[in-house]
């Protein structure tokens, strides 16, 4: 296929409206890849629409930006837009009318970097190199880029958007290897982070997850059709069937002779992500090999053995503190009720670019619900605290509707460190459990008593084993400042800001 495939690329919307930002520049913040999902699929003639529902599926890894490629057999095809799925790949529209072919690779993404272009930042990714044309989608976060962009440019690489993914890109093109996969090989072993990405070229889907699988990525069928996802719920909403995860530094190349698998990575402890569990993925989705909700509710069920009180009603924050509550609920045996109704019409209230917009959006999002709570001593239950925004707001919210007293429980230990392999979270200084002890924690959002669930009841709950080196290990960086990939020099807690990352 070499020099064959011609790339068309569907330009975005809404091209004119791009100020005059400069996306090369890097200066004044480190950006990152974070909270993405990704999709992908071989062999199916409805390999857009596939992606299309796999993203929908996969909403809530990313709500600023959306795109679809497509390759057809000679040609590449693309669109890429802002907003939600839902919005931008209807079944009926003129773009999904373009996207043909029988291989797809999709990508929502997080959210705007301050001053960068965001269209140029939207994936997947897709160029015309030596062997002809390559796309590629990525969940993670790249913990050396800044540094290989640097030498790349250097060199005379010429960038187009801010993204660490770009950097796997240019090595791609430069790599003096033969076939693609090898040279996707030969780029992956220069970077260090995390990464669950999906490719496209020459007629193969690829799929990779890093050496130690911080991110999910999971392989389905449906009859003679593959997929890779994100998560399981992406499989289940297009009837397929889950095969099994992606195993940490697995590379599978499928074309139409099938599937072959390669591990061309030395073996690492595998460090899946922890906050996986608590917040990040669908609570209907299997993540290596455990239900989301089953680990949420056991969490919550862990959370009440350490940290029990006296109240008259369990009241999760939805959604995300929903199945903790229920856990919570169930072993203290306190009933669990309905006490914050929240409004779907508004995203995850995090995934905002400023505090500004955050405080309004979590106005928007959640009310209280006071013919449950009037009189109540009550426990309220949420999946973390970041930066006590949420809590705050909510721990009033209570108070004003009649709550009686009100004991906040979270379901994650206190978020004591930014994570720089893929999830949204600020720098340090930005971290309440960073800054305060719990007491003044509770304190500052106003509850009459507060507790985080403890680093070992968390493996208790979700891995039935304490925090042990022969236990299953996961990344729990976020609240031990245990990296377990190497942070490159001046990715320390304090001097990144995530705050208007992507
Ligand atoms: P905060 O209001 O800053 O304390 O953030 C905590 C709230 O944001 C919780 O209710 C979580 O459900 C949600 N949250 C926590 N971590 C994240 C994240 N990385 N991305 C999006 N939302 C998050």
């Amino acid at each position: 296929m070499r020099g064959l495939c011609q790339l068309v690329l569907v330009k975005v919307e809404s091209m004119g409206l791009l100020g005059s930002t400069n996306p090369f520049d890097m200066s004044d913040t480190d950006r990152f890849h974070e909270e993405c999902g990704v999709f992908g699929v071989f062999g199916s003639e409805e390999a857009s629409i596939l992606t299309a529902l796999g993203l929908h599926a996969l909403q809530h890894r990313g709500q600023e930006a959306a795109g679809i490629v497509t390759y057809d057999g000679s040609a590449f095809h693309a669109h890429r837009a802002l907003g939600h799925v839902g919005e931008n790949f209807g079944a009926d529209s003129d773009q999904m009318r373009r996207l043909r072919g029988h291989v797809a690779i999709g990508h929502n993404r997080y959210s705007t970097s301050g001053n960068v272009n965001p269209y140029m930042e939207i994936q997947p990714f897709s160029s015309e190199l030596a062997f002809g044309g390559f796309a590629l989608a990525h969940n993670g976060n790249l913990t050396n880029a800044t540094r290989l962009r640097a030498s790349l440019i250097e060199t005379g690489s010429l960038f187009q958007s801010s993204s660490d993914t770009e950097v796997i890109v240019h090595l791609v093109a430069r790599s003096h290897q033969e076939s693609v996969t090898d040279r996707l090989i030969d780029a992956l072993k220069q970077i260090e982070g995390a990464y669950s990405l999906v490719c496209v070229a020459n007629d193969m889907l690829i799929g990779v997850r890093d050496p130690y699988g911080v991110r999910p990525l999971i392989l389905g069928q449906r009859d003679d059709t593959w997929l890779l996802a994100s998560e399981s719920c992406a499989l289940d909403i297009v009837g397929a069937t889950p095969v099994r995860e992606l195993a940490p530094g697995e590379m599978v190349i499928i074309d139409k002779n099938g599937l072959q698998s390669l591990s061309p990575f030395s073996a690492m402890p595998s460090r899946f992500c922890i906050f996986e569990y608590i917040y990040f993925s669908r609570p209907d989705s299997v993540v290596e090999g455990r239900g989301v909700y089953h680990a949420r509710k056991s969490i919550g069920g862990e959370l009440a053995r350490e940290s029990g009180i006296e109240a008259d009603l369990v009241i999760p924050v939805p959604d995300s503190g929903v199945p903790a509550a229920l856990g919570y609920a169930e072993t203290s045996g306190i009933p669990f009720d309905l006490g914050i109704i929240r409004n779907h019409y508004v995203g995850r209230t995090f995934i905002q670019p400023n505090q500004k917009d955050r405080t309004d959006s979590v106005k928007l999002k959640h009310n209280a619900n006071p013919a449950a709570v009037n009189g109540k001593r009550i426990i309220l239950v949420d999946d973390s605290i970041v930066r006590g925004t949420t809590s705050r707001k909510i721990v009033s919210m209570m108070r004003k509707a009649g709550a009686a007293e009100v004991h906040m429980r979270i379901a994650s230990p206190p978020t004591t460190h930014p994570c720089f392999y893929g999830v949204d979270t600020p720098s340090q200084d930005q971290l309440i459990a960073a800054q305060m002890s719990v007491a003044e924690i509770a304190r500052e959002i106003g509850a009459d008593s507060l507790s985080f669930i403890s680093v070992d009841g968390l493996y208790q709950a979700i891995a039935d084993a304490r925090r042990h080196p022969d236990a299953p290990q996961f990344c729990d960086a976020c609240f031990t400042g245990e990296y377990p990939i190497q942070l490159a020099a001046g990715l320390s807690a304090n001097k990144v800001s995530h705050g208007s990352g992507r």
